[in-house]
């Protein structure tokens, strides 16, 4: 969910780019190795609810699958019920289970599923959580209707930019949820399913609110759509401001980091001020840069740097802690440890910030032919982009509405440019991609 003025789905509308259309998609000469497991690292077929009973047949393995907003959670949740990962899929059982290494008679495909607020949504949630409220000062828990919906409308106002005075628009918009509650569902939901990861979060300083329906369009739209998306409405001139986006996406970096949950990161015309808003979490954390000096004195084999505070054996009391268990994820920190930019679009430059040697988290990239292939300028910088990743942290998605044979095909489509790229024969390509989304998600 990336680009807001391209026809691909992200506004509920059936995507649609020249690449993905299977009438001028490139044939290939040979078969995609399916086999060996190829997964989509981001994705939002819960917008489509009836694409979900094509997972029965898909070839992907398994599929990352976003909520975005208040009417896809409780989506997500439901299509992990019954096609989310287990713990006998985890790659930590290396076994014949393992959703890289399982027997293909065993296999359909799986969704790991991912929680949060997407920052087209966030001027739904007003923020309770901190004492620099972005919202009005006080409470609509307790109010009458009429307070409620002064309530509403001056939450809008302060967290809207430029100012919306058009009565109608003001009362298309919904009642703001709290901040803390949102949170607090989202643990639930983490608790409930021990492999889900945080997102779709992140910051969009493109993004502008669509307008308010219609009356006649309302009744045309299609009810077989998750209801909250654009829907080829026109785009209003209001933004959400900055610093309302951030306060929502530090709120869920900060349960990211304090239940050890891989997080999945939208940014777009937003690369600085993302980076800084996450770099802001790990301060104090940064990993030790040893001087060369200091490498030296270390024996050989040992870790040439660490995280300041993995280094410490002993809690508070001078007791020891108990052994880092190998592949699980530490908790309790302020700061996630895996993060995936998703639909990466900034350029290659900014990404040597992300993979500096001193930065806590894990960082992967991922791309998908929707977005990275949807525009020229995209195209243009892609293959510069793809190289600057380290083989062992690049990911592959299809970003799309729907699950079934076209998010395939575009799925494919990335996967072998990705290859091609990277100099990486298909086999091995797929084994690579596929090792770094188990690494993703599972740490
Ligand atoms: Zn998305």
């Amino acid at each position: 969910m990336c680009q807001q003025h391209q026809n691909q789905g992200h506004d509920g509308a059936p995507a649609a780019s020249p690449q993905s259309d299977t009438n001028t998609r490139p044939r290939y000469n040979d078969s995609f190795p399916w086999h060996l497991g190829a997964f989509d690292a981001h994705c939002h077929p819960t917008d489509t609810m009836s694409s979900i009973a094509s997972l029965a047949t898909l070839n992907a393995r398994a599929l990352a699958i976003m909520a975005t907003r208040s009417q896809d959670q409780h989506l997500v949740a439901q299509v992990a019920a019954e096609h989310g990962v287990s713990d006998s899929d985890s790659p930590l059982n290396h076994g014949d289970d393992s959703i890289l290494d399982g027997p293909a008679s065993k296999r359909t495909c799986r969704v790991v599923p991912a929680f949060g607020w997407h920052p087209w949504f966030s001027y739904q949630l007003y923020d309770d959580t901190a004492s620099n409220h972005s919202s009005p000062n006080s409470n609509p828990d307790n109010a009458t209707s009429t307070t409620e919906d002064a309530f509403r409308i001056a939450h809008y106002k302060a967290v809207l930019s430029p100012t919306p005075k058009d009565p109608s628009f003001l009362s298309s918009l919904p009642p703001p949820t709290p901040l803390s509650s949102f949170i607090a569902s989202t643990r639930k939901h983490l608790t409930s399913f021990p492999h889900a990861l945080i997102g779709e979060i992140g910051l969009d300083k493109g993004f502008r609110l669509p307008q308010q329906w219609l009356p006649d369009d309302a009744s045309s739209r299609d009810e077989g759509l998750t209801p909250g998306g654009r829907e080829g409405r026109l785009l209003s001139p209001y933004r959400v401001q900055m610093q309302h986006q951030q306060a929502v996406l530090q709120a869920q970096l900060r349960l990211a980091g304090e239940t050890g949950r891989a997080v999945s990161v939208h940014g777009v015309q937003a690369h600085g001020v993302l980076y800084d808003t996450i770099a802001a979490c790990w301060k104090g954390h940064e990993k030790k840069i040893l001087s060369r000096r200091e490498k030296k004195q270390i024996a050989p084999g040992a870790e040439e740097s660490s995280s300041s505070d993995d280094d410490d054996n002993e809690d508070e009391n001078g007791n020891e802690k108990e052994p880092k268990q190998k592949n699980k994820t530490a908790r309790g920190k302020p700061f996630p440890p895996r993060i995936c930019l998703h639909s990466y679009s900034g350029s290659a430059d900014t990404l040597k910030q992300w993979f500096h040697p001193a930065v806590p988290s894990q960082i992967f990239v991922s791309f998908s032919t929707a977005v990275n292939l949807g525009t020229d300028s995209g195209r243009a910088k892609l293959e510069g982009v793809v190289r600057a990743v380290p083989d062992d942290r690049i990911l592959v998605e299809s970003d799309l509405h729907m699950a079934g044979e076209e998010a395939e095909a575009m799925l494919e489509d990335m996967y072998r440019l990705v290859c091609e790229i990277k100099g990486w024969d298909l086999e091995p390509g797929v084994r690579t991609i596929g090792k770094n989304f188990q690494d993703f998600i599972y740490g």
